[in-house]
């Protein structure tokens, strides 16, 4: 059986097999934690933007998009704190040469302390099997006290070091604990230092004249700078939302995990602009409602769990994780943050813009305090992929690769095959594919034997193929085979696109949200 680690690489590899994801510029041995994604995966990442979208602006009437430039001005990164405080703590390990984020070293070794935990629980499992009382063991063992208690002291010290942003104490944490370098085995760390996420450019074509302007390292900003321009011109009234999708950049200090952790990514985000005094009640709203869209997929309502903040950004007064099972653990996928009237209070005071809204209900004026969805597409993209890629014993010694994709998000929704290239079969494929096309996307397959094409079809994760034979011809039925059953059915082609619409219509999927 292989392990999760070994089927992760598998599904790296598989994405770039079957055009899913590839390796940026990878002709030139591609750039760290970019990458482009291919003829499947652009298929599958719109689905689930779409999906998105349409939950966020169709199903709120409230709600509505825009699309904001990547560039915006200096100054917004100023007023929103990023040009002072997007950091991360970085440390260096002299011997390899390798960078790491001194939190994330301290937070794998909480993590450590943890897992050892966990392992004294599952021994004594094993040991006392039904009658044994996880409670009072992890209450009275000693072992897993003296554990449980280094964990806690060194949560707390740690907790307290970012808080206070004291580097010298992360730097004295790594040592004290005696975490070394993966790579060299070694303790010859750095100093701490603070580094600064956000990429930069010059704008403008003199030396003199050119502006240091910022790539955004969060796509929240283009909606906090045009709150005044939609509430105009869309005559919103408070509680309303505006959504967004489109590019972010990060300059990670540590990319690894392959999509889950870009320089250049995307971001789903949505501000729901509300009364100060109402957001707990929205941020409340928010929370279930993410939560039921991500659920209505189908990928196990099991893989989902939230997790609250314990540091919050100085700029919110509630934010939690909806963290998604990854192979490689459970994984923050979306982050609802109640933001407070930080950013909004922020611009007004650097641009010297009033940024108010007069409730007609209440005869006042205030800024409003707002409630954050953000979701990264690729993150999602990958919980996706993660839940469907399996790789299955089959009857009679066979194997295969399949991707189980909810059908509404797979790539390719049905594929139509005629048994040989002859015959006039190829010409009454092309007639079904002809009143199929406008409304799903469909692919053509005619090369090699139907078993291969099945599988290559498995592989994208189409949830039909469709075989045309020498019958159909004069009885106008044709074949269809099940991605998930692998099982086939005969019906008239007057059937097939109503068939394949119950299947994949987006939907039946938004009616699961309200
Ligand atoms: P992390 O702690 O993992 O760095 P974050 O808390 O900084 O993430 P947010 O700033 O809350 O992330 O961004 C919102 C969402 O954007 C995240 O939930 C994630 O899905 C996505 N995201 C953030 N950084 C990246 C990245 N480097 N690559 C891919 N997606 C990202």
């Amino acid at each position: 059986m292989a392990t999760q680690e070994e089927v992760f690489k598998n599904l790296v590899s598989h994405c770039k097999e079957y055009g899913f994801v590839f390796p940026s510029s990878e002709i030139y041995d591609g750039l760290g934690a970019v990458y482009d994604y291919g003829q499947n995966g652009v298929e599958l990442k719109n689905n689930i933007k779409q999906y998105w979208w349409a939950a966020m602006t169709k199903l709120h009437e409230n709600i509505v998009g825009i699309d904001a430039a990547i560039f915006m001005h200096p100054t917004t990164w100023k007023a929103s704190g990023h040009v002072d405080a997007f950091n991360d703590p970085l440390i260096d390990n002299r011997d390899s040469k390798k960078r790491y984020r001194a939190d994330v070293l301290i937070e794998d070794q909480i993590a450590k302390y943890d897992e050892k935990i966990q392992k004294e629980v599952d021994k004594a499992h094993k040991r006392f099997g039904d009658s044994f009382d996880e409670q009072m063991f992890r209450q009275t063992n000693p072992r897993v006290l003296e554990h449980q208690q280094k964990r806690d002291a060194l949560h707390e010290r740690y907790s307290k070091a970012m808080n206070d942003n004291n580097l010298d104490e992360l730097k004295q944490i790594i040592l004290d604990e005696g975490i070394v370098c993966p790579i060299s085995g070694t303790r010859n760390w750095t100093d701490v230092r603070q580094f600064n996420l956000m990429f930069s450019t010059e704008m403008g074509s003199t030396a003199d004249g050119a502006m240091k302007i910022y790539l955004r390292p969060e796509t929240a900003q283009g909606i906090f700078v045009n709150y005044l321009n939609v509430q105009k011109t869309g005559r919103m009234k408070v509680p309303f939302g505006i959504a967004q999708i489109g590019k972010a950049f990060r300059n990670e200090i540590v990319a690894r995990q392959f999509v889950f952790r870009m320089r250049e990514f995307e971001q789903m985000e949505m501000q729901f602009f509300v009364r100060p005094g109402e957001e707990m009640k929205w941020f409340e709203y928010w929370k279930q409602f993410r939560l039921k869209w991500h659920k209505a997929l189908g990928l196990g309502d099991e893989k989902y769990r939230f997790h609250d903040h314990e540091k919050l950004a100085h700029y919110a007064n509630a934010a939690t994780d909806i963290e998604f099972l990854m192979p490689f653990g459970f994984k923050e996928v979306e982050g609802i943050h109640s933001r407070t009237n930080f950013d909004l209070s922020q611009h007004a005071k650097y641009s010297g813009k009033k940024i108010e809204y007069f409730d007609p209900e209440l005869n006042t004026s205030y800024t409003p305090y707002v409630i954050e969805t953000s979701i990264g597409v690729d993150r999602m993209f990958l919980s996706v992929m993660c839940s469907a890629y399996k790789e299955e014993q089959l009857e009679g010694g066979d194997t295969r690769v399949v991707l189980a994709l909810p059908a509404v998000l797979a790539p390719v929704k049905a594929c139509i095959m005629p048994l040989v290239k002859k015959d006039g079969l190829p010409e009454k494929a092309r007639e079904v594919m002809n009143l199929l096309r406008f409304d799903f996307n469909i692919q053509y397959d005619e090369k090699d034997s139907i078993g291969k094409r099945y599988r290559r079809q498995d592989a994208i994760g189409t949830p039909f193929c469709i075989t045309i034979d020498h019958d159909t011809l004069n009885d106008n039925c044709v074949t269809v085979r099940s991605r998930d059953t692998m099982q086939q059915v005969r019906i008239p082609i007057d059937e097939l696109h109503e068939m394949i619409r119950k299947e994949v219509d987006m939907t039946n999927l938004l009616r699961k949200l309200i």
